[in-house]
């Protein structure tokens, strides 16, 4: 059963990393924990195992981790949304701001299709900047998204209320203020 003190008791706030200012929160310790890699997973597998979704999409590096577990399980394709310039072939990519600098986001070509249903993973929701730009690379090929899913929450930073704002569903295992 999931526990939202026990897996808040592995997230690690770092102050001002990697800038002066910013309240990071590690989510590191979640990874050597196999108790609480085993807590996240399981909830959520529990919570799309009866749904419909096609596909997994993830987002580079820390979204990967859960994402892959996730994918095995419930037995879908899982697909990488990586940092620019480490996808072989031909990519699209979209540029968009960091609460922190700017990135740029790649998938390959054909990496889903009109008519897949993906659940969007990543670490933690802040700004919304970067499941935007993931959101726009896999809608600009057909992909509906059902439901973004995070393990952390930043709701003062509006990414999840944007999203919602944008009627794609949110889910996350817990939040900070
Ligand atoms: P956003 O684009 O929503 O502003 O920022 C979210 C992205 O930045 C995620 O990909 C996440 O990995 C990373 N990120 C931003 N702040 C934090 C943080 O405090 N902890 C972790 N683990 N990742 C963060």
């Amino acid at each position: 059963l999931y526990d939202d003190f026990y897996v808040k008791s592995l997230i690690q706030t770092v102050e001002d990393w990697p800038k002066q200012g910013i309240s990071f929160r590690d989510i590191t310790p979640i990874f050597s924990d196999p108790k609480g890699m085993r807590m996240v997973v399981d909830a959520y597998v529990h919570r799309y195992i009866s749904t419909n979704i096609s596909h997994i999409a993830c987002i580079d590096a820390r979204g990967f981790l859960i994402a892959a577990v996730l994918a095995y399980e419930l037995q879908k394709p899982l697909i990488l949304v990586r940092k620019k310039g480490k996808l072989p072939g031909k990519t699209i990519s979209q540029k968009y701001a960091l609460e922190y600098g700017e990135a740029e986001l790649e998938i390959q070509e054909g990496a889903v299709s009109a008519g897949d249903e993906v659940l969007l993973f990543d670490d933690l929701i802040a700004t919304g900047g970067t499941l935007f730009a993931a959101i726009e690379l896999l809608t600009k090929q057909g992909a509906k998204i059902k439901e973004v899913a995070a393990i952390i929450d930043l709701p003062d930073l509006g990414g999840s209320q944007k999203l919602r704002d944008s009627d794609i569903p949110v889910f996350s295992l817990c939040a900070y203020n």
